[in-house]
């Protein structure tokens, strides 16, 4: 140990020391924040908290902002009282460990081809942490969890996304419980990012020909553990003032600047690429917001070459990955011809191909002259491989685009399925990996993917389980109660409400949690279909529940916003008030607290129309149990005594058939099924049927819907096989 952990530097007598002390503490501090491998480190969050943990929540949890509140004097200080140099010094080691030791990993051993030439991954969006509002959702998140994971696994990944520098929107409620949406401009400065050099080392800016005139982006670097993540950023001098702002907002804006921005993400991705000297092996589109990209590989292959066009098209898309992610038509972008000319028009005169072989590419049927141009289509014809995200997906997928293959059965259509997962260390809560810890034995996370590693839950006891629960559920309602009283106060009403906000739920009562995208077919609102009944579940004397509303509507979904408005209201009525309650602006940090803390996890979309959904794998790694309509990844999880079913996976051609008989089954299976699982209680209190459920959740699902696994099976099913040349269709089914 240093004289320093244990004393504070003498700025008298050794002047010299104690400068270049604070310098190197305050140089390692900086280093670790600029490396998004902290958010994944409890106790490496906890040190930054630790240094002003009021000024650590204002800040969104940016240390970036945190520290550059600090001097190094003052940073010096402040970790003499709270002793925190070893931690400091600890946590920099780690990373530098973490950082020199790829070649010890997975992937190292598994994945040995792609290391000269990477897997580049694209996609339009990356939720790494809420300090970085680089995301709107669910897509984001994955993406953000793919990257970690590719990180952990020592995989040889590049990452390409935009920069939104008013990210998407923060959410507010007004006083009727109206959606508004607020854009803040982001702070650069206190983002770990850096501007990406060129071989030549200087800052790279590239050019993308249109119709309409040139337009440019320049990159910025970010580092999420091992991975590079590069970012377009189209707010640079020449380009005019108006495609300065063209990446501002997630998702914003009409058609033109939809098309403009997946035209930045996709042909500007590959030309960034080049100029960083990456040559990948392997290109994987996350969605079809960055289906443009095949093309500017080809023409690269063409020109750097001397391919034909079909020649090199054919190599392309053997190294292409495509992957879906929903079967909802408006997830789906099409462009009429005049906007895909405008933009694609310059790009098509190099690779010699007409306006109508171009507006082919993106049509199921190529000499439709009626049909405008899908980014999901040229994605599957671009690539040799394409999946969904989970195995119904994978089913709804092939009979809708079956007609894009006609000569073929629709077993045989060619897009394979890899069900979604998440990044456990992300998610899992620090009181919750403590106990795994205990009973797994301190090496676990490596063996995460195998079942038997789990097995160890059973060897946990009840009681410790249940009470680390009831610990996360505390800070849930803590946290619930903080917002809940905040946006009162906001929203201008009357000290008693902001008061009685501080006392909404009941640690004691059976608490159901509901957070996702208002998209009405998530159907937010089938709870409330029968007020009656769902008054008596809630205020029954005995086995009461409450609820946890959270989620944001898109800015142009007004039915979204009517839901809402209808969930937020509910506290009007005195059945509801205190009992029901809605979290404005959920993002990562109200994901972390309400997939931690609740003891229900209810998800009832519409059936086959949630691809897959990953909130309830964070909710099973932290204790709570799954209630959803066999949709998504629950059609392939749950097995009868892992979590609870609405409804035996039919539906109705009807959708307000469908609506009242899951509606129907729903009351059923909490009054029948949940409600009375929750409060069977023994001797001591605790209820034995349902703690038994817990864990048979944990051992049966955490393993398999780990972002891990996922990146494992992309690794093993997808991507050597590309960088390989081998031509054999994804068979994952
Ligand atoms: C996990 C997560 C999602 C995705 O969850 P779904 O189950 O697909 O709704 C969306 N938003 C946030 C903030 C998340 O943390």
């Amino acid at each position: 140990m240093s004289s320093l952990e244990v004393t504070a530097p003498d700025k008298t007598s050794h002047p010299d020391l104690s400068e270049l002390s604070a310098e190197s503490l305050y140089e390692k501090c900086n280093e670790l924040a600029r490396n998004l491998w902290w958010s994944w480190h409890t106790d490496v969050v906890n040190l930054f908290r630790d240094l002003d943990p009021v000024r650590w929540r204002q800040l969104d949890h940016n240390p970036m902002a945190l520290l550059r509140e600090f001097t190094p004097e003052r940073l010096a200080e402040r970790c003499t009282e709270l002793v925190l140099f070893t931690r400091i010094n600890q946590a920099y080691r780690r990373l530098k460990e973490y950082m020199d030791t790829a070649d010890q990993s997975w992937a190292a051993t598994n994945a040995g081809v792609l290391g000269a030439h990477p897997v580049a991954y694209f996609s339009a969006e990356f939720g790494i942490h809420e300090s970085v509002p680089i995301y709107s959702g669910g897509l984001g998140v994955l993406s953000g969890d793919h990257i970690k994971s590719a990180s952990g696994l020592g995989l040889p990944l590049v990452a390409i996304g935009l920069f939104y520098d008013q990210g998407y929107f923060n959410q507010l409620l007004d006083i009727e419980g109206y959606q508004t949406e607020e854009y803040v401009d982001t702070k650069v400065e206190n983002l770990p990012m850096e501007p990406a050099q060129g071989q030549d080392g200087k800052p790279i800016t590239v050019a993308i020909d249109t119709r309409d005139g040139q337009l440019l982006a320049k990159v910025w670097l970010m580092r999420v553990g091992r991975v590079k993540l590069y970012l377009l950023d189209c707010d640079v001098e020449g380009n005019s003032p108006q495609d300065r702002q063209l990446t501002s907002r997630l998702y914003g804006g009409e058609l033109r600047t939809r098309v403009r921005q997946e035209l930045v993400l996709g042909v500007g991705g590959v030309k960034a690429l080049r100029a960083l000297g990456i040559q990948p092996g392997v290109y994987h589109l996350n969605e079809g917001h960055s289906a443009f990209a095949p093309l500017e590989v080809i023409r690269e292959r063409m020109t750097d070459d001397g391919l034909s066009f079909d020649e090199a098209l054919r190599e392309v898309a053997q190294r292409t990955v495509f992957t879906t992610h929903t079967p909802v038509p408006a997830g789906h972008d099409r462009f009429d011809g005049g906007l895909i000319e405008e933009h694609l028009g310059p790009l098509r005169d190099q690779l010699g191909i007409s306006y109508e072989q171009l507006m082919g590419l993106g049509r199921v049927e190529p000499q439709n002259e009626g049909e405008s141009f899908c980014m999901t289509v040229v994605g599957l014809k671009l690539s040799r491989r394409a999946n969904a995200v989970s195995s119904l997906h994978g089913q709804v997928s092939r009979r809708m685009w079956s007609h894009l293959w006609p000569w073929r059965v629709e077993e045989e259509i060619p897009i394979g399925h890899i069900t979604n997962g998440v990044h456990v260390p992300s998610w899992l809560a620090f009181q919750m990996q403590n106990l795994y810890d205990r009973y797994f034995g301190s090496n676990w996370m490596r063996d995460m993917g195998s079942p038997e590693t789990w097995e160890g839950i059973y060897d946990c006891s009840p009681g410790e389980l249940w009470e680390t629960h009831n610990a996360l559920k505390n800070l849930l309602l803590e946290f619930v109660r903080r917002r809940v009283s905040r946006q009162c106060r906001r929203r201008g009403e009357s000290e008693e409400v902001v008061e009685a906000a501080r006392r909404v739920l009941n640690p004691n009562v059976l608490t159901i949690g509901f957070a996702r995208r208002f998209a009405t077919y998530k159907r937010a609102d089938l709870l409330t279909t029968d007020m009656d009944r769902l008054a008596e579940l809630v205020n029954n004397s005995k086995q009461p529940m409450q609820v946890i509303f959270a989620g944001k509507a898109h800015p142009a979904d007004e039915p979204g916003k009517q839901l809402i408005k209808k969930i937020d209201n509910l506290r009007h009525d005195p059945r509801f008030a205190g009992r029901i309650v809605f979290i404005e602006d959920y993002d990562i940090n109200v994901g972390r607290h309400l997939t931690q803390g609740v003891d229900v996890w209810l998800n009832n979309p519409r059936r086959p129309l949630e691809a897959s959904g990953t909130s309830g794998q964070k909710v099973v790694l932290n204790g709570g149990l799954n209630l959803s309509i066999l949709d998504g990844w629950w059609a392939e999880a749950y097995n009868g005594e892992n979590g609870f079913a609405i409804g035996n996976g039919t539906q109705h051609v009807s959708d307000e058939v469908t609506d009242q008989r899951d509606a129907e089954t729903l009351y059923q299976v909490l009054e029948n099924e949940v409600i009375p699982l929750f409060y069977e209680r023994d001797a001591h209190g605790l209820p034995q049927e349902w703690i038994k459920r817990m864990m048979n959740s944990i051992h049966t699902l955490a393993w398999r819907f780990s972002a891990h696994r996922m990146v494992g099976d992309y690794t093993l099913h997808a991507y050597l096989q590309a960088a390989g040349g081998i031509s054999c269709e994804m068979s994952m089914r």
